[in-house]
């Protein structure tokens, strides 16, 4: 029987991904449901094509644009939060693509959760917002398989193994545009120069997230929430982008997952898992990959990481709060409000200011991640 899918973010990078891959296997997949942003003429491009059941697009605005540009197909349609969460609960859906970006993928992919769907799950920030709150959600009911793909290469380290026989994870990191600046050339560098990956193309911000490395700090709150908040987490840049990450375990031994730096790889798997796909991408060529370099994460030089590290260890609601502060600076750093090496800088001075609470309840979380958006917002205005 074929996999129905939704996918919350279908104009993205990583929805436009799903897409290809469902695409390329009609026998295994059907696109059941679709929600994005305000992207209206791709998204109703989308809905052409893919003929969708269920769609939704967050901005109300744009739902006459939409109905007008499907020129009367039918399809059941709604917009804002609701309509997303309708998207990611519709009762024929087996699989979620959580494929947000930001914490807005944090209420969608927890009723898509308790709604029973399995996750293949792109949107790191609802990991990182609120781990314990979705691992409990998920825990022994639903399937929670990451299309990061650092992450996958995890899980597929993991497969067959003992996660009590994990000695530590290495997260690979390509240590993004600024790898080898030094502090002085990065307090002048431009928008288009941390918009400009060596390795990966992603949506804008989690492209200025791998440009402050902020991304590896993301991933290492999510790595802890996926494997276990026991395990150790070592992070070392690799800047080809091939070793994906890797485990060691207590004898030593070290699987890793390698891989062209597509992700259509981790997207396929997470869909088709536990079988794996004919892909039509072109396998590694070993001939034109002269080496593969490791080199230490420098923390001083990305304070990020640092930031990452500590909330994790700070935890309650500390950990939203780093995320709601890092989506504000981000956006006001691509809205030329501030300079680049203020991202980090408003984040510190919004954990400052920030009273952690445990987490009890979903209402928590949100309420830190609101508090944290007016901090932030506060803060960028008097840094620029
Ligand atoms: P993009 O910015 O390319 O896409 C984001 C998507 O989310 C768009 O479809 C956008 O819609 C939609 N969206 C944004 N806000 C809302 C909202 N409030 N309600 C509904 N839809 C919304 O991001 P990416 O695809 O690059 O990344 C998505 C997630 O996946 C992120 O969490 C990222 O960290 C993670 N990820 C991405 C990777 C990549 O290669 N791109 C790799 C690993 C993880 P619209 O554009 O129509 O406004
Ligand atoms: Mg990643």
């Amino acid at each position: 029987m074929k996999k129905r899918i939704s996918i919350l973010g279908s104009t993205g990078s990583i929805g436009v991904n799903t897409l290809d891959v469902i695409a390329n296997n009609p026998e295994h997949f059907e696109v059941w449901g679709l929600a994005a942003g305000s992207n209206v003429e791709l998204f109703a491009e989308q809905v052409k094509k893919f003929r969708p059941k269920v769609v939704s697009l967050f901005d109300t605005s744009k739902i006459p644009t939409l109905k007008k540009l499907l020129n009367g197909q039918k399809v059941e349609t709604g917009s804002g939060r609701s309509g997303s969460v309708k998207v990611a609960t519709a009762a024929d859906v087996d699989v979620v693509v959580s494929a947000m970006v930001g914490s807005a993928g944090l209420v969608p992919t927890l009723e898509a959760i308790r709604a029973g769907k399995a996750i293949a799950l792109a949107n790191k920030e609802t990991l990182v917002v609120a781990g314990e709150l979705v691992m409990e959600a998920a825990r022994d009911r639903v399937p929670l398989i990451p299309i990061d793909s650092e992450h996958s290469a995890i899980f597929q380290a993991l497969n067959g193994e003992r996660r009590s026989q994990i000695k530590r994870i290495v997260l690979t990191a390509s240590g993004g545009p600024f790898r080898t600046f030094s502090q002085e050339q990065m307090e002048t560098v431009t928008v288009e120069e941390a918009l400009n990956h060596p390795n990966w193309k992603m949506g804008n911000k989690i492209t200025i997230d791998s440009a402050t490395m902020m991304n590896k700090g993301l991933e290492y709150i999510e790595a802890k929430w996926l494997f276990g908040r026991d395990v150790p987490v070592d992070i070392i840049v690799h800047a080809q982008s091939i070793i994906h990450s890797m485990i060691e375990f207590v004898d030593t031994s070290i699987i890793a997952q390698l891989g062209i730096p597509d992700m259509r790889v981790p997207i396929a798997y997470a869909l088709s898992y536990p079988e794996r796909l004919d892909s039509p991408l072109p396998s590694l060529d070993w001939t034109t990959l002269s080496k593969l370099t490791f080199e230490e994460p420098d923390f001083e030089r990305f304070p990020c990481l640092q930031l990452a590290h500590d909330a994790m260890e700070m935890g309650e609601t500390m950990p939203a709060v780093l995320n709601a502060a890092n989506e504000i600076a981000v956006q006001a750093f691509l809205d030329r409000l501030i300079p680049f090496k203020e991202i980090p800088e408003i984040i510190r001075m919004a954990m400052n200011n920030h009273n952690p609470k445990p987490v009890k309840e979903l209402q928590d979380v949100l309420d830190a991640d609101t508090w944290a958006r007016e901090e932030a917002t506060k803060l960028a205005t008097v840094a620029h």
